[in-house]
Parts: structure tokens; sequence; C-alpha cells
């Protein structure tokens, strides 16, 4: 497909594949292998010299449609679908690192992936030394000779802090390192990452690809180069997304574009509204002025997306006590879903933190976290108003 389509485009049209059928709406391939003409064709595809499918650990139709549809979204060369974003994040550590290699990421991503980099690749050799995911200067003093890959999330979970991605891209290759970037938050409907400088884009699929809270699945983009080890890992390693996901997240992409708005929109809106509230002592919202790097994001995105987090000015007490008045919004941690999701932070996705590293991370017990739906606002403001 052509590159240069907008990406409203590319995200119905882009990765699609027929069958003999010549069928409109994309087919799905279950199946586990496939059929060769001979076995002359069987010695071909096996040495790579002939493409086509052999074995659904490493190729799959369903699977390559909606990376191929992906990949044209983050202008990426190539992507490499997995099952879910954590597989995606452990296989461009395994496809591209050794031990011995030293990685600087933001203090600021998601808890799994603090667990994965502190407790698990660490007893491989690989260490991790985490830094503020604002301060340029603090990643630039964190590197050290061995040090290979820098990894960001932004904006960041629950504060919204976003990292000047462009900036971080400059120091990661001036200390010989990649930077990797997970574009969760964001999609590449409002930030692509690839365009600032990042070497490598991750998406957990499972948030805003899909959309609908349907079905796990993750992603890693970049240069044909790069991928070629992140997929040497998925075909040896086999953390395969099915291809019942990857049709799925094939269809999600054609609603991504206008899903990002419309959860833009409402946040914004929402965000503006809770600032204005006596109960509320600070709101979280890059698209907001009063966020500190309001000028940075509104460069770097296209909006503020759909994260708003707020500090409620009565603790722990207040924060509970607001989550459960709510009737409409769901009481869950997952978010990237029509539908709004409510949280507190400090006691579910950030409770493996010691209190003090909360405190230095700025996660307050008054902190509730909004994944803004796609609900009326009306009915969300009403929802909330009777907690407040
Ligand atoms: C959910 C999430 C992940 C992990 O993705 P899974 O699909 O749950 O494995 C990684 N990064 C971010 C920012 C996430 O929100």
């Amino acid at each position: 497909m052509n590159p240069e389509y907008a990406l409203d485009t590319l995200a119905v049209r882009a990765g699609t594949l027929r069958s003999e059928f010549q069928e409109h709406s994309e087919a799905m391939y279950l199946t586990s292998s496939f059929v060769f003409g001979s076995a002359a064709e069987a010695a071909a595809r096996f040495a790579g010299t002939e493409p086509g499918n052999i074995y659904a650990r490493f190729t799959n139709p369903s699977v390559t449609m909606f990376e191929t549809r992906l990949a044209a979204l983050e202008g990426a060369e190539r992507c490499v679908a997995f099952a879910s974003g954590m597989a995606a994040i452990l296989a461009t550590v395994m496809g591209l690192m050794k031990a011995g290699e030293h990685v600087v990421a933001s203090r600021s991503i998601f808890g799994s992936t603090v667990q994965l980099f502190s407790n698990i690749l660490s007893r491989f050799g690989i260490e991790t030394t985490f830094v503020s995911p604002t301060d340029v200067d603090a990643w630039r003093a964190a590197v050290r000779p061995n040090t290979r890959l820098f990894f960001v999330e932004s904006p960041s979970n629950p504060l919204t802090e976003v990292s000047d991605i462009r900036a971080l891209a400059i120091a990661a290759h001036e200390s010989g390192a990649w930077l990797a970037v997970d574009n969760c938050f964001c999609t590449p409907a409002l930030q692509r990452p690839l365009d600032l400088g990042a070497d490598i884009v991750i998406h957990s699929a499972t948030k805003y690809l899909d959309g609908q809270g349907r079905v796990l699945g993750g992603a890693v983009l970049g240069r044909k180069d790069l991928m070629e080890g992140v997929y040497t890992f998925l075909r040896t390693a086999g953390p395969t997304l099915s291809a019942f996901n990857a049709w799925v997240l094939h269809k999600g992409l054609e609603t991504l574009s206008l899903r990002m708005q419309a959860h833009s929109r409402n946040a914004l809106e929402l965000a503006t509204w809770l600032e204005g509230q006596a109960a509320v002592a600070r709101v979280f919202y890059p698209g907001l002025a009063s966020h500190p790097q309001h000028a940075l994001a509104m460069a770097q995105q296209k909006t503020g997306g759909g994260i708003v987090a707020f500090e409620l000015k009565g603790g722990k007490d207040a924060a509970w006590k607001l989550i459960d008045s709510t009737r409409l919004m769901s009481i869950t941690a997952n978010l990237g879903d029509t539908r709004t999701t409510i949280t507190h932070p400090a006691s579910t996705t950030h409770s493996r933190m010691t209190a003090e590293q909360r405190a230095e991370a700025g996660i307050g017990d008054g902190l509730v976290r909004i994944a803004v739906g796609l609900e009326s606002v009306v009915d969300l403001q009403a929802d909330l108003t009777r907690g407040l």
C-alpha cells in the first residue's frame, strides 16, 4: 500500500490479504500449519528462498495482516506481533540484548515492565537503572559503557508525565543505545515515535488498538535489521499472537483514529470540569494548559489522549468513596476500552511499590485515575458528582 496515504486511509486499507474467494472483509486463518505443493516447495520455504507460510508459531496470514497494517500506521519498516504487550517487551530485550548489557528506563512505566527489568532480566545479567521520565540529563548521567537500550512510556501512567522523545532519542544515540517507546497510551493515531527519532515502538495491543477490551496482544516495530532479532526470538521461543486475536486487532485498527479523537475529546472535557471541582486538589492531563509539559505534549502528540488522573483533597478515604459512588464507570485497572474505567493506583496498579517509592513518584493516596471511554461526558460527570 502506498505509504503516502493518510493515516485514516491506511487504517482501513493497509495489510488486507484476500483468498481465492475475494472476500471484502478479511478472512480469519485458523490453522496451525500450511501445506506445500511439493517436496521442493517445502524445502524452498524452509530454506527461506521462497516466501510463504510454514507453521503458525511464526507466520499466519491473519497475523501478517495485523502486522502490515500497524507498521503502516507507525511508519515502521516492519512489525512483529506477540501474544501480549509483556511478551513484546520481553522479546525486544531477548532479541536485541545480551548478558552484561544495561538498560536506562523511565521510573514511570507499567508495573509489570518494572518487575520484568528489576526481578527477571536482572537474573540473566541485564541491569536496569530507573530515572525520571522528564529529566533528560538524568538519562545521560545513568549511561554506562554497556548501555544498549533506553525505555520510556509517554505519557506515563497514572500521572501523564510527558517525555521529550526527540531529546531522549538524541541522548540514546550519543550513547550508542536504542530508544524504545511504549506507545500504548497514544497509539499511532496520536503520536508516531519513529518520526521523532525513536528506534523501536512497543504496543500492548490489549489496550486502545483493540479498544473494546476483548483480546490480549502486543507488537514491536522498527527498522528491518532490528526487527530480525525480535522475530528470531518469536520464531524460536513462541510467544505468538493467535490468529483470532490478530483478526480482532486488525479490525480494531479501522476505528482507532476515530476512537482516539473521541476518547481525547471526552477526556479534555472531563479534565477541564474536574479542575473546577472544590474536592479536587489537582488534575493531571496533558491537554490542559496547567499540565507542566503541556507545550511539549501538544508538539509531540495530536491530542491529550484518554487518560486523566486527579488528586482529591480528602486522601484515600475520599478516593475510595468517589470510586464506590460510581454506578456507570467500571472499577477496573484496565484501560483503553470504549467503557470508562476508574481506579485507585496506590492500592491497585502501584500497590507493589513501597509508600516511599510512591511518594517519590508523586502517586498520592488521594489519586484517582480515569481511562475515559466513549460514553456521554454529561453522564460521566453525573457519575462523579455523587461522590465528589
Ligand atoms: C497493559 C500495558 C502493558 C502490558 O500489556 P499486556 O498486553 O497486558 O501484556 C505494557 N505497557 C503498558 C503501558 C500497558 O498499559
